[in-house]
């Protein structure tokens, strides 16, 4: 199969490596889209953060961020069915193929719902980011809260802020008018 194979810093390379079968526990899934998270950035530039990769005799593939289609079930793997549209929590999803193990239903593989696309489910787990930050600000009904940056870490604060019901009183728009117009 194909694969985005890090061989070192600036050096990344569509390559052939082994397409890797699903084992006892495990499922393999074929990659629909793919996301590139910051740390993926980190990983390119400086080399840093290899355990988000996945090793293989040519290198690292990267991939974190991604959804596709169950192509294969191991034996033993309960409530997960070829053909399923997923996301899940593994790496080296910058290939054709990628293994999830252990394949936990609801736990490490999340199905997706219709009218969600491949390409939003790819931002789940930056999105469970956003979220996880959000929760920790735990802002009170009426206090205000700052959101520094706006990636899509940021972008996503913002979108959990207003999915939990705190209101945001001011928008990204207004605030950038507000600061150019000084
Ligand atoms: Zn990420």
């Amino acid at each position: 199969m194909k694969a985005a194979v890090l061989r070192g810093p600036y050096d990344v390379a569509g390559l052939d490596v082994e397409k890797p079968q699903a084992g006892p526990g495990e499922i393999l899934i074929k990659v629909k889209a793919c996301g590139i998270c910051g740390s993926d950035l980190h990983t390119y530039k400086l080399g840093l953060f290899p355990e988000i990769t996945k090793e293989v005799p040519q290198g690292r593939i990267p991939g974190h961020e991604f959804a596709g289609d169950v192509a294969e079930v191991g034996p033993g793997v309960e409530g997960i069915a070829v053909g399923d549209r997923v996301t899940a929590l593994t790496m080296g999803a910058m290939a054709e193929y990628v293994i999830v193990s252990p394949a936990v239903p609801d736990f490490l593989v999340f199905k997706l719902p219709p009218e969600v696309s491949y390409e939003e489910a790819a931002t789940n787990e930056p999105l469970a980011t956003s979220l996880h930050a959000a929760k920790m600000g735990t802002p009170a009904n009426g206090e205000q809260a700052v959101i520094f940056g706006a990636g899509i870490i940021g972008l996503g604060i913002i979108q959990c802020i207003k999915a939990l019901g705190w209101r945001c009183r001011r928008s990204l728009s207004s605030t950038h008018r507000r600061s150019g117009s000084r």
